[in-house]
């Protein structure tokens, strides 16, 4: 095995594994720290779950499609690496929820579906659920103790209705999980805090309603032109921007090899040997951005404990379904789509009406309607052993019965998404600080990613953003030392 050193400039190499969101904002960051860098993406591609296709003729998101803008990680990366001109707020971010066979406009005044009185999710549950809920000012204080599954304690304390037609199916969109078993200090981390803090949910609800509207408008994207907008997508999709961090992380005289997995990695005297099928990478700092069960493998025979935590787990699988309608053949459909409670045995979880959540879709393709629907969630993979027919079949059949849609659409595409989202049951902080502990005794080496800090692209950003800074204080010498430290930029 050739042990390949060389690099355009001297200085401290590092190897960051993956290149998803993750390992690309970390590849950047470490240059801009001046390490050496050089990125290994098993895949032909780069972005991982972010994926800018076409469908007919028009430019649409086939993997991640939203931007938080509230967290400034994602955002602050899009106009870092050129793409800040094309931040665009959501045409309309009025949503509906399908349940019990209408779509009802998804309600206001809720956290992440938890309401701060039952007044707000009136038009959607029924009189003995809304009565339900009222019945949280009147039970004793149950705290959240370390942590707890936010569909139980949120049915515990304002009954199982709220949380089937509201809580799932938000959770849902952003974990394809079950809300019934996901982390509420993980997920939904304010409520968790304030529900531990006051003596009923509702009150802890309405503190984290207070706290957000005292964030400063410009810490909720106003600065970025997005003129206050919670969420932001880019002109071509937001699976344009792995290319463009990728074309820094280029310019900036860093390495990325595609087609190229790491199958290995060893302990080198200080540093590490990364192993490729047809290279091996000397590296004074590694770190770690692909999905955990890789992780996992690579770490074996080094961390065993570590290996063991990353490798259970538990990701869900699911696809996306997008079509492209004649505009002329639908009828009116309504906001940016709409959410289905999984109790109501749809196939579908969702549908984004992507002509009309984001106008470069629509503008682009204007006799064109663009939308997608999603299938599958943790646990519930049967369906994307379909066939493409079969899953093109049933999206058009719970589209059908949610929208009166009754066309044909012009093209279809099915985008499969193995292991897509990982999964935050209860437990999983303290899982991933595990796992970050058995790690400690190994310098340079770092995690990063979906599966660890957030699922979101911010939060991954977030992540890739501390495991390089944390690298490059350790191997990048500063001017004042000579010694190793505070080697990062922001
Ligand atoms: C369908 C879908 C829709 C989503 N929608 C949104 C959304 O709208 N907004 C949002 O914020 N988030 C969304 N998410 C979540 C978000 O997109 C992901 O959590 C995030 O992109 C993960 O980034 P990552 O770099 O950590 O991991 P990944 O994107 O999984 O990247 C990991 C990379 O590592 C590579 N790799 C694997 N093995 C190796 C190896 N041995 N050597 C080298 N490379 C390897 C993989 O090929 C991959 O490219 C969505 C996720 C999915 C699946």
């Amino acid at each position: 095995m050739n042990a390949d050193t060389s690099g355009p400039h001297a200085g401290p190499h590092a190897v960051v594994v993956g290149g998803g969101i993750t390992g690309l904002a970390a590849a950047r960051r470490l240059l801009a720290a001046g390490a050496r860098v050089t990125l290994l993406e098993a895949g032909g591609r780069l972005g991982g779950k972010l994926l800018a296709g076409e469908i007919a003729g028009a430019p649409v998101d086939l993997g991640a499609e939203s931007l938080l803008a509230r967290r400034p990680e994602a955002v602050a990366l899009a106009e870092a690496v050129g793409l800040g001109d094309r931040l665009r707020a959501p045409g309309t971010t009025t949503a509906s929820v399908w349940s019990r066979g209408r779509l009802v406009p998804m309600p206001k005044g809720h956290v992440m579906g938890v309401p701060g009185d039952a007044g707000a999710v009136a038009g959607l549950l029924s009189a003995e659920a809304l009565r339900r809920i009222g019945r949280d000012l009147e039970l004793p204080p149950t705290e959240p103790g370390d942590d707890v599954a936010i569909g139980a304690y949120v049915a515990e304390r304002m009954g199982h209705e709220v949380v089937d037609r509201l809580v799932e199916p938000l959770l849902g969109g952003v974990y394809a999980g079950d809300a019934y078993r996901i982390s509420m200090r993980a997920a939904v981390p304010a409520l968790f805090e304030a529900a531990r803090r006051h003596p009923t949910l509702t009150a802890a609800v309405r503190a984290v309603q207070a706290a957000g509207a005292a964030v400063p408008a410009d810490a909720a994207g106003a600065a970025t032109g997005l003129g206050g907008s919670v969420f932001a997508g880019l002109d071509g999709g937001v699976g344009t921007l792995p290319g463009a961090v990728a074309d820094a992380v280029r310019a900036a005289g860093g390495t990325i090899l595609t087609d190229t997995p790491a199958t290995g990695l060893l302990q080198a005297g200080a540093g590490w040997r990364v192993v490729t099928p047809e290279r091996t990478l000397d590296a004074d700092a590694v770190v770690l951005a692909a999905p955990a069960p890789v992780a996992a493998r690579l770490l074996g025979g080094l961390a065993p404990e570590a290996a063991a935590l990353l490798d259970a787990i538990a990701y869900a699988s699911m696809a996306l379904v997008t079509f492209a309608f004649r505009r002329a053949d639908l009828p009116e459909l309504p906001g940016s789509g709409f959410l289905v409670p999984p109790v109501d045995g749809h196939t579908i979880k969702a549908s984004t009406f992507s002509s009309q959540k984001w106008r470069w879709v629509g503008e682009a393709a204007p006799e064109l309607f663009v939308l997608r629907t999603s299938v599958g969630r943790h646990g519930e993979e049967a369906w994307l052993h379909r066939d493409d027919e079969d899953l093109v079949a049933a999206s058009l059949k719970d589209l059908g019965a949610a929208t009166g849609l009754a066309a044909r659409p012009v093209a279809t595409t099915v985008t499969r998404w193995t292991d897509g989202l990982p999964q935050y049951p209860v437990g999983h902080l303290d899982r991933v600080a595990r796992a970050r502990t058995a790690l400690a005794g190994l310098p340079g080496l770092r995690l990063a990613g979906a599966a660890y800090d957030g699922v979101g692209i911010p939060a991954c950003v977030a992540s890739a953003h501390r495991a390089a800074d944390a690298v490059a204080d350790e191997i990048i010498a500063t001017p004042e030392t000579g010694h190793p430290g505070a080697g990062h930029s922001s």
